[in-house]
């Protein structure tokens, strides 16, 4: 039996968190100094 292994290319995409107001595909832009997340598009800002 020959047993076919299917290697599934995984995209190594950079995980950016996502603005929870706009919804995927509006990435949040990390700052520093406080380190915080904030959305260019609502304004949306978290704190880390
Ligand atoms: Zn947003």
């Amino acid at each position: 039996m020959a047993e076919k292994k299917k290697e599934k290319s995984i995209k190594a995409y950079s995980k950016k968190p996502q603005c929870p107001k706009c919804g995927p595909g509006h990435s949040l832009a990390e700052h520093a100094a406080p380190k915080r997340r904030h959305c260019g598009k609502c304004g949306y800002t978290e704190m880390l």
